[in-house]
């Protein structure tokens, strides 16, 4: 007994709830003005503009624009598109707590600390997330940084994303492939560009020369 009178409280509580929703109601304007012209009554601008005016508003009447926007102006450098996306819970599968503080949670390696900053031999490093082949030997220098430092990365393998953390505006460096983070790029480069790609080793994998990136793990 007491049950189906729970029941048919609950059904009209539930139908009170429900009902709030109903009013999905067409609240569109009309297009077009009313015909109730008014014309006694008026009065134009009777005290409208007491302060001057505010808002210039350039009436963009006859504004001869010139047929832009056929093409993408420019990607968005934050395109996820073509990536790898696992769960954090995968991500810690795969990864070492070390390499997944500084890979999914932008942490970074104490200085000197790292595997690869007195590291030159000859190969490719690769994203330790992902195997995605990011620098190459020759463009690694020894930059006494306390990290391993490039000059140059492999080309469009690499994000870069203002990062204002820490009170410094940096470019922070993700892996396009699995959005990893990398490190930064600073400006204070060997010549010509002049960049400092500042990665934590952590963040990397080896690929010694001969040996094909993704092949060795
Ligand atoms: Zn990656």
């Amino acid at each position: 007994m007491k049950n189906t009178v729970f029941t048919v409280a609950m059904a009209a509580a539930m139908a009170g709830c429900g009902g709030g929703e109903q009013s999905t109601a067409p609240a569109t304007p009309e297009p077009g003005p009313p015909s109730v012209a008014a014309p006694a009554k008026a009065e134009p601008e009777p005290n409208r503009q007491p302060v001057g005016n505010i808002n210039p508003q350039p009436k963009p009447t006859a504004k001869p624009i010139q047929p832009i926007q056929h093409e993408p102006i420019m990607k968005p450098t934050k395109v996820t598109a073509a990536k790898i996306v696992k769960t954090e819970a995968e991500w810690r599968a795969t990864l070492t707590p070390e390499e997944y503080r500084i890979l999914r949670q932008k942490g970074t390696e104490r200085a000197f600390t790292g595997k690869y900053d007195h590291h030159f031999k000859d190969g490719t490093y690769t994203c330790k997330a992902c195997g995605a082949a990011l620098f190459l030997s020759e463009t690694k220098y020894n930059s006494g940084c306390g990290w391993p430092a490039f000059f140059k990365s492999i080309d469009g393998t690499i994000d870069e994303t203002r990062d204002t953390s820490l009170g410094m505006v940096r470019i922070e460096i993700t892996c396009k492939k699995c959005n990893g983070h990398l490190g930064h790029i600073f400006d204070d480069g060997p010549k010509p560009a002049g960049l400092r790609y500042c990665v934590n080793s952590a963040s990397m994998d080896f690929i010694p020369a001969g040996k094909k990136p993704g092949a060795a793990k």
